[in-house]
C-alpha cells in the first residue's frame, strides 16, 4: 500500500482525501474543517435564536453529530437550551436499540430528551403499516409522520427553531429527487427556512454542506456514540435509487453534490411561495395549516385506518 499523504495543513499522515477539494487532512485538521464549515453555514441560516432549539434527534451518527455541535455552541450561550426528540416510529429491532443509544448520550450531556410515538399518532406502529399492502409506499408514510411529529413538539417545547442532521448526501438525494419528479412545490419547502407559516417551526440544517463520509469521519475520531444500524425498510425506500445514482455522479464528477446544493440555493428565490401558499387553509380535521382540505398526515391516517378495516 502507498504510504498515506501528509495532511495539507500540517505533517502528520492524512486520513482522507476530499475529492472535490483536492484535500488531504488529518483527523485534527478534518475536525476543525468541520467544525468551522457547520458553524459558517449555521451563521449563514441565520444562526440560534435565544430560547429552546429542538434537535430531531436519530441516534444516528448525523444526528449525534449535530446534537454535540450544537451543545457546544450553546455551551457559551446561557440564553439558549437544546432539547432532543425521537421519533419512535415502532420499529422491532431497529428503533428500540437506537433509543437506548439516544436516552445514553442525552443523560452523558445532560440534555433534556423526549420521545413520541407514531404508534400514538397514527394509531398503528411502522411494522404494521409495513406489513399492510405494500402498494402504500411505507416509507413516505413514516416521513410524513415524523416530520408531523417533529414539528409537533417543536410547538410543544415552544422551540424557536429545529434542528436536523441531514447531511449534504441527504440533502443532494432530495434535491435530485425533488427534480426528477417535477415536484418543485417540495422542492420550495426544503429547509432550511428564514421564513415560515404559522404553526411551522422554521428548520435549520447546518450539517447539509457536509459530506455523509466526513461526518461519519467526524463522529469517528471524536470518539462518540451513536446508533451505527440502518432501517431494515431503508432497501425499499425511493431514496436508495437516488443514492447509487449520486454516488456513481460524485465518482465521475466530484463536487456533483455540492453543486447540486448550489442549484437549489439559486433555484430557490425563483420558486413559488409554497409554505405561504399551505398556510392559507386549514386541515378540516387537526386544524394543521395545510395545502388542501385534509393536510398529508391526516389523508395518510384515513389510507391507514381504510386498510386495517
Ligand atoms: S427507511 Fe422508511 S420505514 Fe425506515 S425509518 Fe426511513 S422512512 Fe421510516
Ligand atoms: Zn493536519
Ligand atoms: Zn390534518
Amino acid at each position: 500500500m502507498p504510504p498515506l499523504a501528509p495532511c495539507d495543513a500540517c505533517p502528520k499522515p492524512s486520513i482522507t482525501w476530499l475529492r472535490y477539494s483536492g484535500q488531504h487532512l488529518c483527523a485534527a485538521h478534518l475536525q476543525e474543517s468541520v467544525e468551522r464549515r457547520v458553524k459558517k453555514e449555521l451563521k449563514k441560516q441565520g444562526g440560534l435564536p435565544p430560547g429552546r432549539i429542538g434537535v430531531a434527534y436519530s441516534g444516528g451518527k448525523d444526528s449525534t453529530t449535530v446534537l454535540r455541535l450544537l451543545h457546544d455552541v450553546a455551551g457559551d450561550r446561557p440564553d439558549v437550551e437544546i432539547v432532543a426528540l425521537t421519533v419512535d416510529e415502532g420499529i422491532a429491532g431497529y428503533r428500540p436499540v437506537a433509543l437506548e443509544v439516544a436516552t445514553k448520550v442525552t443523560a452523558q450531556l445532560g440534555i433534556r430528551h423526549e420521545v413520541r410515538r407514531v404508534k400514538d399518532f397514527a394509531g398503528v406502529t411502522m411494522d404494521e403499516v409495513h406489513a399492510l399492502d405494500s402498494d402504500l409506499g411505507q416509507c413516505s408514510f413514516c416521513g410524513v409522520f415524523r416530520r408531523r411529529l417533529m414539528n409537533d413538539f417543536a410547538n410543544e417545547v415552544g422551540a424557536a427553531r429545529l434542528v436536523t442532521g441531514h447531511n449534504l448526501d441527504d440533502t443532494a438525494q432530495t434535491i435530485l429527487m425533488n427534480l426528477c419528479s417535477a415536484d418543485l412545490e417540495k422542492l420550495a419547502k426544503l429547509g432550511p427556512h428564514d421564513v415560515t407559516k404559522p404553526g411551522l417551526v422554521p428548520r435549520l440544517t447546518p450539517l447539509r454542506v457536509i459530506p455523509e463520509t466526513e461526518v461519519y469521519l467526524y463522529a469517528l475520531t471524536k470518539g462518540f456514540t451513536w446508533h451505527d444500524e440502518e432501517c431494515p425498510y431503508s432497501v425499499n425506500a425511493q431514496r436508495a435509487v437516488y443514492r447509487d445514482v449520486l454516488y456513481k455522479l460524485e465518482e465521475a464528477r466530484p463536487g456533483t453534490r455540492h453543486a447540486l446544493l448550489r442549484t437549489f440555493e439559486e433555484l430557490k428565490p425563483l420558486l413559488p411561495d409554497a409554505l405561504a401558499r399551505d398556510g392559507m387553509r386549514e386541515c378540516v380535521r387537526c386544524g394543521e395549516p395545510s395545502s388542501g382540505t385534509l393536510c398529508k398526515a391526516c389523508q395518510f391516517r384515513e389510507r391507514i385506518a381504510a386498510a386495517t378495516a
